[in-house]
């Protein structure tokens, strides 16, 4: 269903009346968690200024350590529907247990389904099932097939708003969080319809290479962008090295606009 065989063209999926597709850079953007009510939108309104069109915020939070911030749960979906509210900007947030995808349909524009839960298939079933659009992260040690094979799991539940997300894959470097797998860019998009998107913060993980991460996705012609800011990235609870703050975000916008023009 999600092979290109099954369909040519390349497709559109819209994400609160936001279309994420070819021909246009979708720019996702946001705090990697939801911290405080004023936190998320301060983010919202530097997500903007960024020139982006979707916010980005993770409630519950996949934590590779239980002693990390887990997030706030339906307290920051509260949150995030409030600064929607506020801004217009459609909500992208993360869920990690199929329990909860009813719920987090009901605050969000788009699901989220993370890298370590790429291949949770009672999940991948469930948001299939949920009648939102899904933003599908390859998994840090899967390779392009069975990260197609996952979206393959989704449609099959009747849902083909599917957006795939290169967020860098585990390799021997240690020099960066993850490796971003930039060609995995133009292989999945021969191989499938399905939009595919960068991730340049969760792959590098270090702030000094969103920028060139960005230019390199851009570059290698990816349909939109997920990028984490924060007001104040020193005292972040999640994931503050990769967070752009508001210097760093006018930088962003402006090799934004140079670069998409010159695609
Ligand atoms: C995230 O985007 O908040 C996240 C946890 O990313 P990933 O699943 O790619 O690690």
């Amino acid at each position: 269903l999600v092979s290109r065989e099954h369909h040519a063209q390349r497709s559109v999926v819209r994400v609160g009346g936001v279309p994420v597709g070819p021909d246009v850079l979708s720019v996702i953007a946001g705090p990697c968690a939801v911290e405080t009510p004023e936190q998320t939108l301060v983010a919202a309104r530097m997500a903007k200024a960024a020139g982006a069109a979707l916010l980005r915020g993770g409630a519950f939070k996949p934590r590779t350590s239980p002693y990390s911030y887990q997030g706030l749960g339906e307290a920051g979906l509260r949150i995030l529907a409030d600064v929607r509210a506020e801004t217009g900007l459609p909500v992208v947030t993360e869920v990690i247990d199929p329990g909860h995808v009813d719920l987090v349909a009901s605050y969000a524009d788009m699901l989220q389904v993370g890298a370590r839960n790429m291949q949770n298939f009672a999940l991948l079933q469930a948001v299939g099932e949920s009648g939102r659009p899904v933003l599908l992260k390859r998994g840090f040690s899967a390779t392009i097939e069975e990260w197609l094979s996952a979206a393959e799991y989704i449609a099959q539940r009747g849902n083909l708003d599917i957006v795939l997300c290169e967020r860098g894959i585990r390799t021997f470097e240690p020099a960066t969080r993850n490796t971003l797998d930039i060609s995995a860019v133009p292989v999945a998009q021969s191989l499938s319809h399905l939009p595919v998107i960068v991730d340049p913060s969760h792959s590098g993980g270090r702030r000094d290479l969103v920028l060139p991460l960005t230019r390199a996705a851009i570059a290698v012609g990816a349909d939109g962008l997920i990028i984490d800011i924060h007001p104040n990235p020193k005292v972040a609870l999640c994931d503050g090295d990769q967070a752009l703050n508001e210097a760093d975000v006018a930088e962003l916008a402006d090799a934004i606009a140079v670069l998409s023009a010159l695609m």
